[in-house]
């Protein structure tokens, strides 16, 4: 399995010279079969205009999992040159909003006129639009558990991707202190995390704020990078990949949290160059 990290920033982009080396897309990663082009793509934040780069010049024809709908991770679907084609097939999976509502209905809220020029339903290819519940299906050739978490404002999902070999975690927007403080004031260790996350190899995971900015800020809806840490240590999961940074985090800064985790090889930051090879 190949995983290419195309947007890792949270919330809004962040263009700009101090923000060059992680990058400025949000949230958006391919993932590959070996020796393949990219066929399943997590999340479509504006990182997914970069799908195109691997494409070798072909069509996108997979599927594209939606943790949940907040705009950070919708924003690219438009823009996605490989998508966004007459040949491309894309079967884009939502989650479920346990209403009735029409899949293609609930995306089309937020992509439609007044808010945006284009419909949902005019994107150019062949688009079909699932209503995704927690649950474990194949998708693509990979077998995809789905857990609800909690976040705020809208239904999100955390996903284990497993090719048979390999099994990695996507949880990019996760506020476990929503659920209590825990055993460190991290927020809890609770059962649909650690059973997304039990012995993977890699564990991509919501690091938008730091230990000392949760009291403050964890009304966001995110974790912090310590609990991730954490997180992968109780669930034994061999890499953890801090994701969706704040959208105000410099490049600097994200150095100053890589130096924070130094002492243990298993913790890297993500970036927009990160690519893991498992
Ligand atoms: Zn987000
Ligand atoms: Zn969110």
């Amino acid at each position: 399995m190949r995983v290419t990290f195309l947007g890792v920033r949270g919330s809004t982009p962040a263009p700009g010279e101090e923000f060059i080396r992680y990058g400025g897309h949000t949230s958006c990663v391919a993932v590959a079969h070996d020796g393949e082009s990219p066929s399943l793509l997590l999340d479509a934040g504006t990182g997914i205009r970069r799908t195109s780069s691997l494409m070798n010049g072909e069509p996108f024809r997979g599927s594209i999992l939606l943790s949940h709908l907040h705009r950070d991770h919708v924003h690219g679907l438009p823009f996605c040159d490989a998508t966004d084609r007459l040949d491309s097939r894309v079967t884009l999976f939502i989650p479920d909003q346990l209403d009735g509502s029409d899949p293609l209905e609930v995306l089309s809220r937020g992509m439609s006129p007044p808010h945006f020029p284009v419909r949902a339903g005019e994107l150019r290819g062949d688009w079909s639009f699932v209503a995704l519940s927690a649950s474990s299906f194949e998708v693509e050739g990979f077998h995809v558990l789905v857990e609800e978490i909690p976040h705020k404002g809208g239904r999100t999902y955390g996903f284990r991707i497993s090719d048979g070999s390999s099994t990695i975690v996507y949880m990019p927007d996760h506020c476990p202190s929503a659920l209590g403080p825990g055993p460190d004031d991290l927020g809890e260790y609770h059962q649909a995390a650690l059973s997304l996350c039990e012995d993977a190899d890699v564990l991509i995971h919501d690091a938008q704020l730091v230990r000392e900015e949760l009291e403050a800020e964890a009304y966001f809806g995110h974790a912090a990078a310590e609990y991730v840490v954490e997180l992968a240590r109780h669930a034994e999961v061999t890499q953890a990949v801090l994701f969706h940074h704040k959208q105000s985090r410099t490049d600097d800064e994200l150095d100053a949290i890589a130096r924070r985790f130094s002492d243990n090889p298993g913790v890297i930051v993500a970036s927009q160059a990160t690519v893991l090879e498992l």
